[in-house]
């Protein structure tokens, strides 16, 4: 089978190219020509010499995800779906803001850890994307934003994403064999040439994931916190059964001993009633002073039987008020893509569920059956 350079970071394709007997600079020029300039064939690739391309088009090819929808917001928020294989379709974001532009990607078809107000996880899980599927949401998204040229390509600061988050469907922490080589290909200069810190790896708080991005490929890091204490967060975010709020916390200390960026994105969702306390929110001060961090308040979304209402806007103010009297950096996350449910946590694609998430009794985590 063709091997898809999509999702080669520059050590994989030096090694396939290492192995057709070609140089490193080779795979570096093809490396630009795919993710700098968007070619989907080889035949584009001019300066390439013609037995070499020959040879690529034997052994390899570009295979990008298939838009199966598309569709933009009134606030100019687009989403696409996209079928990665003949189960499953995940979504890409893009939200256009003042001075910047940020792609949300997805990283698994669904999620297994079941958090209790993400849709995302109430679909079960089916399968890990690959690199290829992963980068294939940026490469696809800067085509279909009109801005990649063949001709001579453009830069990256001419390009309408500024900005890449590992927020869309999944754990990206429990597929790190793809997100690390697709996080790369983003920071590198022959890829789409991002900082470090325009890289944002969300997760619910895998902690040996956090320690392995650390070690790896030590982008921006959020942590969806939702909850001050262990009772509440257990019942929220499950996985907090098995890596507890203190784990947490120290994970994310040793994450900022090798981050280039000097704190943690905290994030926080508004749920009506259920954390969104005064007392909630002083016993979150206890959890800031042990980490370098800002919160991001995000208002709750919702989505058919959720079970959950989103705090009123006077609440979050003042929940927002108490962390910033203390010192904190609070900001509170605008709702955006309404209509065409892209706000965070609406994400749901189309997966096939391969997991028991129907038969279990809620909030455990799955049993994922693997195919033979
Ligand atoms: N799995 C990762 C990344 C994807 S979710 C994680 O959980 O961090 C990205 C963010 O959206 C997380 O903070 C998540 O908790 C939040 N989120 C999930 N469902 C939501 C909803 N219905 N409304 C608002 N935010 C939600
Ligand atoms: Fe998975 Fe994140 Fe949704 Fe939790 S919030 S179910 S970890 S995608």
């Amino acid at each position: 089978m063709a091997t898809n350079l999509l999702g080669l970071d520059s050590q994989g394709m030096e090694r396939l190219f290492a192995g057709m007997g070609e140089k490193p600079f080779r795979a570096r020029q093809v490396l630009k020509w795919i993710h700098r300039r968007g070619a989907a064939d080889f035949a584009a690739m001019t300066e390439i010499a013609k037995e070499l391309r020959a040879k690529l088009n034997e052994a390899a090819a570009i295979e990008p995800p298939v838009v199966v929808g598309d569709g933009t917001a009134p606030d100019g928020t687009r989403k696409w779906l996209l079928k990665v294989d003949g189960a499953n379709a995940v979504e890409a974001v893009f939200i256009p803001e003042d001075g910047r532009g940020t792609l949300c990607v997805s990283s698994q078809a669904g999620c297994t850890l079941d958090c209790q107000f993400c849709s995302t996880g109430k679909q079960g899980f089916n399968r890990n994307l690959t690199a290829a599927e992963i980068i294939g949401q940026l490469w696809l998204a800067n085509r279909s934003l009109g801005v990649h040229g063949l001709a001579g390509g453009v830069g990256a600061g001419n390009r309408a994403i500024s900005n890449v988050v590992f927020m869309g469907m999944g754990e990206p922490m429990l597929n790190l064999d793809a997100v690390i080589p697709a996080a790369r290909l983003m920071i590198d200069e022959n890829g789409y040439g991002l900082s470090r810190r325009r890289v944002t790896v969300s997760t619910s708080g895998v902690v040996p994931g956090m320690d392995r991005l650390a070690a790896e490929c030590p982008v921006a890091l959020a942590v969806s916190l939702h909850a001050p204490d262990d009772a509440l967060r257990d019942r929220l975010v499950p996985i907090n059964r098995k890596h507890p709020i203190r784990e947490l916390m120290k994970a994310c200390n040793r994450y900022l001993e090798r981050a280039p960026r000097d704190f943690i994105t905290m994030e926080y969702v508004m749920l009506d009633g259920v954390n969104d306390s005064d007392a909630q929110a002083k016993a979150l001060l206890g959890i800031a002073v042990q980490v370098r961090c800002k919160f991001n308040l995000i208002p709750f979304n919702p989505f058919p039987d959720s079970g959950f209402k989103r705090s009123s806007p006077e609440r979050i103010r003042r929940f927002a008020e108490i962390l910033q009297r203390a010192g904190l950096t609070v900001t509170t996350r605008k709702t955006r893509g309404d209509g065409i449910d892209a706000a965070c946590g609406q994400l749901a694609g189309d997966v096939t569920d391969r997991t028991r998430r129907r038969i279990t009794t809620g909030g455990t985590v799955p049993i994922v059956e693997h195919r033979a």
